[in-house]
């Protein structure tokens, strides 16, 4: 197994904000700012009107009422960077560049507008603990969130010491990796410090997320990663523009072995999002036969000339699949209804070329995925 960088990757490692994911394409993006005098750095943080932001010269302070303060959209979030204003008190965010990614969540509210979440994500890690029986559509609507937000999934079944033999592992490991066409599965034990290195590995070409329900042991893989305990290292003291010491909350952090994570309290839990090119992607053999379904707005039920129905009956497609993939679909489905189309427009414009750009350069090293 050998993991190449991701695609536009830096190779100056001069650049002290490369360990915070900098690479050329963000320099590209910048070059019109950077010759206006402004700063670059990342959004470590967004907290009512303002945001941590870390930059060549540290850590500073920046108000992002200049950036859209009325489309909950467009406004700053963490992982999100910025061109910032090198003076100022305040100091603004001018703007913050094109998000190759972005995770949404819809909210359940009745004006259900959606929330943005983080920004710029490459991986989206869902956590899955061994120690309970594995919940396969879970993983499946997980994958769905990540596939939407324009992130490469990865699944990692943690407490893997907790299944009694090899044998056991590999089949729960295969379970997952059906329920999840395209998507790497990898297992870990934080107590024995199995597969961390290779999730280090996988990890380090890019900024990812954590996802998973309480007790999947992500914040035991968080301190795994980061080495340390994740609680002392989100909370950092800094200097901030004016020589005070400060006390700042890193939801974005620089992992030692490269890459960087993002670990949002909002990120943790599954809301309602809206993630229908998502679901389709986690079930992409179920659309694959669907395509060869005799009429074209076949609902797989009772149809003449059914190719789901007939993988059904040869047993080449589970039961279990279809019956989960109509149930994300519906709930999807709930979802849109309720938020406003045109705000998911703005946010599909934003990112989709470049998901788009990614997810094929993904496909083209899919055979590095052992
Ligand atoms: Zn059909």
């Amino acid at each position: 197994m050998s993991f190449s960088s991701l695609p536009g990757s830096f190779s100056s490692s001069s650049h002290p904000l490369v360990p915070y994911g900098w690479d050329a394409d963000w320099e590209a993006e910048f070059a019109p700012y950077h010759s206006e005098g402004l700063l670059a750095g990342r959004v470590i943080r967004v907290d009512r009107g303002q945001c941590d932001v870390v930059t060549p010269g540290g850590m500073l302070r920046a108000d992002t009422a200049f950036v859209a303060p009325h489309d909950p959209m467009r406004v700053v979030c963490t992982g999100d960077w910025v061109a910032v204003e090198p003076a100022g008190d305040p100091r603004y965010v001018r703007t913050y560049l094109p998000r190759r990614s972005a995770f949404v969540r819809s909210t359940s509210s009745k004006r259900s507008e959606g929330q943005i979440l983080a920004a710029n994500v490459d991986y989206a890690v869902v956590a899955m603990s061994l120690a309970v029986e594995l919940d396969l559509g879970r993983v499946e609507r997980f994958l769905a969130l990540a596939w939407e937000s324009g992130a490469q999934p990865v699944v990692v079944l943690t407490k893997a010491d907790l299944v009694p033999d090899a044998t056991t592992l590999s089949y729960l490991v295969q379970d997952v990796e059906t329920a999840a066409p395209g998507v790497p599965v990898l297992s870990v034990s934080s107590n024995l410090g199995e597969g961390l290195d290779v999730l280090a590995a996988v990890l380090s070409g890019g900024t990812s997320v954590l996802l998973g329900q309480s007790g999947a042991g992500k914040s035991t893989l968080a301190n795994a990663l980061l080495g340390e305990d994740v609680m002392k290292v989100h909370a950092t003291r800094d200097v901030d523009g004016k020589g005070r010491h400060t006390t700042t909350t890193r939801n974005l952090l620089a992992l030692p072995g490269g890459g960087v994570l993002i670990d949002t309290p909002g990120l943790r839990g599954v809301g309602l999002w809206d993630a229908e090119t998502g679901v389709n992607q986690v079930f992409s053999e179920i659309e694959a036969l669907a395509a060869k379904c005799r009429f074209h707005d076949c609902a797989h039920t009772s149809e003449p000339g059914c190719a789901v129905l007939a993988a059904l009956d040869t047993g080449e497609l589970p039961e279990r699949r279809l019956d989960s993939y109509r149930k994300l679909l519906r709930e999807n489905q709930r979802i849109v209804a309720k938020t406003d189309a045109r705000l998911r427009a703005e946010i599909r414009r934003d990112w989709k070329r470049k998901g788009a750009e990614g997810k094929a350069a993904m496909e083209a090293k899919r055979g590095h995925w052992g």
